[in-house]
């Protein structure tokens, strides 16, 4: 297994914040800027985690994780919304969705990496906290 996280997020400035925190602390971060490319590399990866941007071109985070539960290859790979949603019912749909739980924007740094490893089990036992 491998220790990659991939984000799929169309902002560069999320992006790089998420790939600044993550890779602090000893994260591979793969990118996709659009649900698509998102897909393919997670297929092609097998990441620890996907952290999925809702607000996406084209495709949005909901058809994304719909079409990331129909790879049975994917199974078992936590989807992590970030959403910047603040309606409960959207929350309530992007977990009906697919997703396995989410985090809100604007993400804070302070927090971010705990926040999300809840949701996943890392294969390293020594990376510092
Ligand atoms: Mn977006």
């Amino acid at each position: 297994m491998s220790n990659d996280l991939l984000i799929i997020e169309d902002n560069e400035q999320n992006l790089y914040l998420m790939r600044f925190l993550l890779e602090k602390k000893g994260f591979t971060v793969i990118a996709a800027e659009n649900g698509r490319a998102g897909i393919d590399k997670a297929l092609e990866h097998k990441p620890l985690a996907i952290l999925l941007d809702i607000q996406l071109p084209e495709m949005d985070g909901y058809a994304v994780a719909a079409e990331l539960l129909k790879h049975k290859e994917l199974e078992g790979i936590p989807i992590i919304a970030v959403t910047s949603y603040a309606m409960v019912g959207d929350r309530e749909r992007i977990l009906a969705a697919g997703a396995t739980g989410y985090i809100e924007k604007p993400i804070n740094p302070d927090t971010f990496v705990t926040e999300i490893k809840q949701y996943f089990r890392e294969n390293t036992a020594d990376r510092e906290e």
